[in-house]
């Protein structure tokens, strides 16, 4: 086969290579994006929760201290008791006592209902970071094989680079610059084979006879009349 034909099928191996490891490449990255991105959705929840608890901390607080005045206000009513004058200011004392008692037995059933939530929180959110730390060691072991594919993929492109590069230089420069012209504009393959079916690969359409027999003889690079691709006959295996 001719030389720069050879040559010209070589190229495409690398940059049929060179562009799978790009996109891979480029889309590791992403996946540890993803992983941060997921793992900082799950501190979301968690850091939500323990702000709850700490607003019905302080909620619990409040209620405990209002408590603590409705208690002071119903003794100070229960003595005035024995300060009142007559029967009307008598009732009239006793009925503030009773509107206190109902205000406490409020107070403590709110100051219940916030303890009861309290201690779920709590125990949400225990379990909430638990699980978040179960998933941060996770995301730490996947990121760490997703890094060591990254790095490897790094490796093998700045090789491949290099080699497809020293290959390269076997083409006059004209045809180097034809073939990246047309890998450019036909998606990533510039050379294509044809075989017994003689139809190009790169674009299906059927290839004449006499070309064919041109082909086979591989005297120089021949383009595809259809697509300009590049073409070489490969034998059937
Ligand atoms: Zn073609």
């Amino acid at each position: 086969m001719d030389a720069q034909l050879l040559t010209l099928i070589d190229l495409q191996g690398f940059d049929t290579r060179l562009a799978a490891l790009e996109a891979e490449a480029a889309r590791l990255p992403k996946q540890i994006e993803a992983i941060h991105l997921a793992l900082a959705e799950a501190k979301k929840i968690v850091d939500a929760l323990k702000l709850k608890a700490d607003t019905t901390r302080k909620d619990l607080r409040t209620k405990e201290k209002d408590l603590e005045v409705v208690t002071a206000k119903r003794a100070k009513a229960e003595g005035r008791l024995w300060e009142v004058k007559n029967n009307t200011e008598y009732s009239a004392v006793l009925s503030e006592i009773e509107a206190i008692k109902q205000e406490k037995a409020h107070g403590e059933e709110e100051i219940l209902g916030l303890m009861e939530l309290q201690e779920r929180l709590t125990a949400e959110g225990r379990e909430a970071e638990s699980r978040l730390k179960a998933r941060e060691e996770q995301a730490r072991q996947d990121e760490a094989v997703v890094r060591k594919k990254l790095a490897a993929v790094e490796a093998e492109l700045a090789g491949l680079r290099t080699d497809r590069q020293s290959r390269a230089q076997a083409l006059p420069r004209p045809l180097l610059a034809d073939y990246e012209k047309i890998l450019k504009a036909r998606s990533g393959v510039a050379v294509a084979s044809v075989t017994a079916s003689a139809v190009c690969s790169g674009c299906r359409v059927s290839i004449r006879p006499q070309a064919i027999q041109e082909l086979k003889a591989a005297q120089a690079p021949m383009l595809c009349e259809n697509c300009g691709r590049y073409l070489y006959w490969q034998e059937p295996a």
